[in-house]
């Protein structure tokens, strides 16, 4: 017992001993969490070597397999997960049916940590922020990394629940103070990507640069919104399409339709030049509809 003396006092006060007796009570659940906590990171590394165990072994048996052209199997080396592993083909849409079977991602994402790999060497000790992330890629090997959602009415730079907000339109950040400003299909549910290509421009320190995927449809020639905010709320300009949303609702309205004149609306709408990445490397399961990989730079 640490105090003694306060224990004894709050024999008498009988407010200071409720008070006493709730800390004890909070003292032993936290204890006992602390305890469960514990226990559940030793099964989780347990589970993980688990994995390893039978991922040799299947790679090993798969070996032969891959060789084969029709093989929905194939070894490779993934970047999210930077091991080697095996990636699986689900179905014809490889877009979201080509998984590592190791971290369960797909190929846009691992393009994208291909990119910063071999583009930014070093990038894991850059001031990293991810808007609207959907998984923990980027923040397993970053360790400056920080990341944000949006909130309908939150002003960016608030928490709702610790998670920070962020409006990609207006963002809360001071200029020039991010080295690598990362958006995994986000642009495509902005109303004004123009004004938030500015912002994240701002933002970036000189030499930084925002790397992004966004869905770019080749079968459109001019990039057009689908919908747009007015003052009476939405309008629908296309018929409404969603995507997941980690937030809210579950659901993102796809705002705009982005086509081949893509990179020369987000160098008009930042200012900066943009290269587009287009790889197909099987051995780094790259491949499928959707992958490319946008980068912007800012000048040094
Ligand atoms: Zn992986």
């Amino acid at each position: 017992m640490p105090y003694p003396r306060l224990k004894r006092l709050s024999l008498h006060v009988p407010i200071l001993g409720r008070v006493v007796q709730q800390r004890d009570e909070l003292r032993a659940l936290n204890n006992q969490l602390t305890a469960e906590l514990g226990q559940l990171t030793i099964e989780r590394d347990q589970l993980r070597k688990q994995l390893d165990e039978e991922l040799a072994i299947l790679e090993t048996i798969l070996g032969t397999v891959t060789r084969s052209q029709d093989s929905p199997y194939g070894v490779g080396y993934c970047h999210c997960c930077r091991r080697q592993s095996v990636f699986e083909i689900l179905g014809s849409w490889l877009r979201d049916e080509y998984l590592c079977l190791r971290c369960r991602s797909i190929p846009r994402q691992r393009h994208l940590q291909h990119i910063l790999d071999t583009q930014f060497p070093g990038w894991e000790q850059a001031l990293v922020h991810e808007s609207s992330p959907t998984n923990d890629f980027l923040s397993r090997w970053c360790k400056n990394y920080s990341s944000s959602q949006y909130f309908d009415g939150v002003h960016s730079g608030e928490s709702v629940d610790g998670v920070r907000c962020e409006d990609l339109e207006k963002l809360s950040f001071a200029d020039e103070s991010i080295d690598i400003f990362a958006t995994q299909d986000v642009f495509e549910h902005v109303f004004h990507p123009e004004l938030a290509a500015k912002e994240i421009a701002r933002v970036l320190k000189p030499g930084g640069a925002h790397v992004f995927t966004v869905p770019r449809l080749h079968w459109v020639e001019t990039s057009k919104p689908r919908a747009r905010l007015t003052q009476a709320g939405i309008e629908y300009l296309e018929e409404p399409s969603y995507h997941g949303n980690p937030v809210g609702d579950g659901k993102a309205l796809v705002t705009w339709d982005y086509g081949q004149d893509f990179e020369n609306l987000i160098e008009a709408w930042s200012g900066l030049k943009t290269t587009t990445y287009n790889a197909v490397d099987r051995s780094l399961g790259i491949d499928g509809e959707f992958r490319e990989v946008f980068v912007s730079r800012k000048p040094a």
